[in-house]
């Protein structure tokens, strides 16, 4: 258990929703200082054709828009897979305190995995990292996701796909400095 266990179900519940309309069930939210929901983001890549409507963007404009200001610097990114340097670049645009991830993405990951694009001392805002939150039950949606999709059930996408599946685990070379909780 982890003070952030609520709201990455939350983050898990929108993530299904994103799995609907055949998108990567991913699922982003923003929550307050006071750790109220502020906005929510599934992954709206397909439904959209929009290569940018990755769950954590979609979540800081809405939450921006919501609060009337681009600056959510006493706001918690909460995601179900660990942000790629797209979204890990507009949550420090954004100012975010904090980055809350589940799943850790070996091959795009961009807070701890791959790189780290937050934490950079160059930085003039870093936001703090907590990654591995409920990371099972992240990476297991993910991975059923590809799985339905190479047994057919779900046609439209390619099988090479089903590879991306492997997120999930940290990697050798993770970010020591992430505070890794395994869920
Ligand atoms: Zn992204």
């Amino acid at each position: 258990m982890t003070k952030w266990d609520a709201a990455m179900r939350q983050a898990l519940s929108v993530a299904r929703q994103a799995g609907q309309h055949g998108d990567v069930p991913i699922g982003a939210l923003v929550m307050d200082a006071d750790g109220a929901l502020v906005a929510v983001g599934g992954n709206e890549r397909e439904l959209t054709g929009d290569p940018t409507a990755h769950a954590e963007v979609l979540a800081l404009r809405r939450a921006a828009a919501i609060r009337g200001s681009w600056r959510l610097d006493d706001c918690t990114l909460v995601a179900t897979l660990e942000p790629c340097t797209m979204c890990a670049g507009a949550a420090v645009l954004a100012r975010v305190e904090r980055i809350v991830f589940g799943a850790y993405d070996p091959k795009a990951g961009a807070v701890a995995s791959l790189f780290d694009v937050v934490r950079d001392p160059r930085l003039n805002h870093r936001p703090e990292v907590t990654g591995g939150v409920l990371a099972d039950q992240c990476g297991r949606l993910i991975r059923e996701f590809f799985g339905s999709i190479a047994r057919g059930d779900v046609s439209e996408w390619p099988m090479e796909l089903a590879s991306k599946a492997s997120v999930g685990q940290p990697t050798e070379g993770s970010n020591p400095s992430v505070t890794a909780r395994r869920a």
